[in-house]
C-alpha cells in the first residue's frame, strides 16, 4: 500500500485468533446472550478483522507522514505486541519527529470517535452492527492512549523526545532520558503482571508481562541503536579498515588452514586469493561446519563464500550504513572493494571499537 510493504510475522496469527476466540467465545456471549453462537462468532471474526485493520491505519498514517517529509518507509509489520513501521531512518529534526509521532495516536482516536458515534446513531434493529462498533470505538481510544504513554519507543515517547529535542537541541540527551521512562515504565508493567498472577488473574498478569518485558528491552536497544548511529555518522569506511587481510589459496585444505592460519594468528576471516584476484571469503563459520575427520580432504575453495554473494563496500561508504549492512545480512565482516580488488575488510569488531574510541573522546 502507497509502495510500503505490509507483511504479517507469524506470531501475529496467535494474537489474531486469541483475538476472535475471546470475542465470540467469551465477550460477545455475556453482553449479548440472546445472539446465536453463529452470529457471537461472526461478530468475534468481523471484528478482529477490523481491529486489525485500525492497528494498520495507525501504523499507515506514521508510515504516511514520514514519507511525506521525505522519509523512506521499508514496510509495516503487524505481529503479537501490535504493529511496527520500518521507518529507514530517524527524523532531521524534533517538529518531523513530533508530527510522525502523533499521526498514529490521533488516527486511532478519530476511528474510535467515528465507531462510537456510529454506535450512538444505529437504531436498535442494527445491533450486532452496534456492538461491533461500540467494542472497536473502545479498543482505538485504548490504543490511542496506551500510545501515548511517554516512554520510547512507544508514540507517546516520541513525542516526549522531540519536545526535549526541540528545547535544549540535543537529541542524545532526549533520548536517553525518554527510553530510560520507557524502561521504567516496562518494569512497572512486569511487577503488574507479577502482582496480577499472584492474585488469581494469571493471563492478564502474563500478558501484562510480556509486554512490559517488549518495552523496556526495546527502549534500551533503540538508545544503544542511537549512540551507535551518531558517532558512525559521517565517517568513512577508510578510516577503520583493516588492510592486514590474510590470504589464502583456493587449494589449501582445511586442517592446514586450522593450524598453519586460523590457530596461530587467531583471526576469523582469510581472503581466498588466486593470481590477484580475490574469490571469496573464508570464515570460522564455514571452517566449523567441516566435520573434523574430513577437514584433510576438504579445500578452502569448496566452502567459501564466493564474492559475488557477499555485500560490498567501497572505502568511502559511511560507517552508519554498514552498521545497517552488517545487521542486516547477519554477518560480522563484510569485504572493503576498489575497482573489483579487495582492499580489505571492515568488521564488527572493528566498528565497536570505533564507537568505544568515539565515547571515551567524547567523554
Ligand atoms: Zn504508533
Amino acid at each position: 500500500m502507497f509502495g510500503i510493504s505490509i507483511r504479517l510475522h507469524y506470531s501475529w496469527f496467535v494474537i489474531f485468533t486469541l483475538v476472535i476466540w475471546a470475542l465470540s467465545r467469551d465477550y460477545f456471549p455475556k453482553v449479548y446472550p440472546h445472539w446465536s453462537p453463529a452470529i457471537s462468532i461472526t461478530a468475534g471474526v468481523i471484528t478482529s478483522l477490523l481491529f486489525f485493520a485500525s492497528l494498520l491505519a495507525h501504523e499507515l498514517m506514521h508510515s504516511l507522514v514520514a514519507q511525506r517529509y521525505g522519509i523512506p518507509v521499508k514496510a509495516i509489520t503487524l505481529f503479537i505486541f501490535g504493529g511496527v513501521s520500518q521507518i529507514a531512518e530517524e527524523p532531521h529534526d524534533a517538529r518531523t519527529e513530533f508530527r510522525i509521532a502523533v499521526a498514529g495516536p490521533l488516527t486511532s482516536i478519530i476511528l474510535g470517535g467515528i465507531f462510537w458515534g456510529l454506535w450512538y446513531l444505529l437504531p436498535p434493529a442494527f445491533d450486532v452492527i452496534a456492538a461491533v462498533s461500540f467494542w472497536l470505538g473502545w479498543i482505538n481510544i485504548l490504543l490511542a492512549v496506551f500510545n501515548m504513554v511517554p516512554g520510547f519507543p512507544l508514540d507517546g515517547g516520541r513525542v516526549l523526545r522531540s519536545i526535549i529535542w526541540w528545547r535544549t537541541g540535543n537529541l542524545r540527551r532526549a533520548t536517553r532520558l525518554a527510553s530510560n521512562i520507557g524502561r521504567g515504565i516496562g518494569f512497572m508493567f512486569i511487577f503488574g503482571g507479577v502482582w496480577l498472577v499472584f492474585t488469581g488473574d494469571w493471563s492478564s498478569g502474563i500478558w501484562l508481562g510480556l509486554i512490559g518485558w517488549f518495552l523496556a528491552s526495546a527502549a534500551a536497544n533503540s538508545y544503544h541503536q542511537m549512540v551507535m548511529q551518531q558517532a558512525l555518522e559521517g565517517h568513512e569506511v577508510s578510516e577503520i579498515v583493516s588492510r592486514d587481510c590474510i590470504s589464502v589459496a583456493p587449494d589449501l585444505n582445511i586442517e592446514r588452514l586450522v593450524n598453519e592460519y586460523i590457530l596461530p594468528t587467531g583471526r576469523r576471516c582469510f581472503a581466498v586469493v588466486r593470481e590477484g584476484i580475490t574469490l571469496g571469503l573464508v570464515t570460522l563459520q564455514e571452517v566449523k561446519g567441516v566435520l573434523r575427520d574430513m577437514r584433510s580432504r576438504v579445500v578452502v575453495a569448496q566452502i567459501m563464500k564466493p564474492m559475488d554473494r557477499l555485500k560490498q563496500v567501497t572505502p568511502d561508504a559511511d560507517l552508519a550504513t554498514v552498521l545497517n549492512i552488517l545487521t542486516q545480512e547477519n554477518v560480522n565482516q563484510l569485504p572493503v572493494m576498489v575497482d573489483g580488488q579487495m582492499v580489505g575488510m571492515v568488521t564488527r569488531e572493528n566498528l565497536l571499537n570505533f564507537v568505544s574510541r568515539h565515547e571515551r573522546e567524547s567523554a
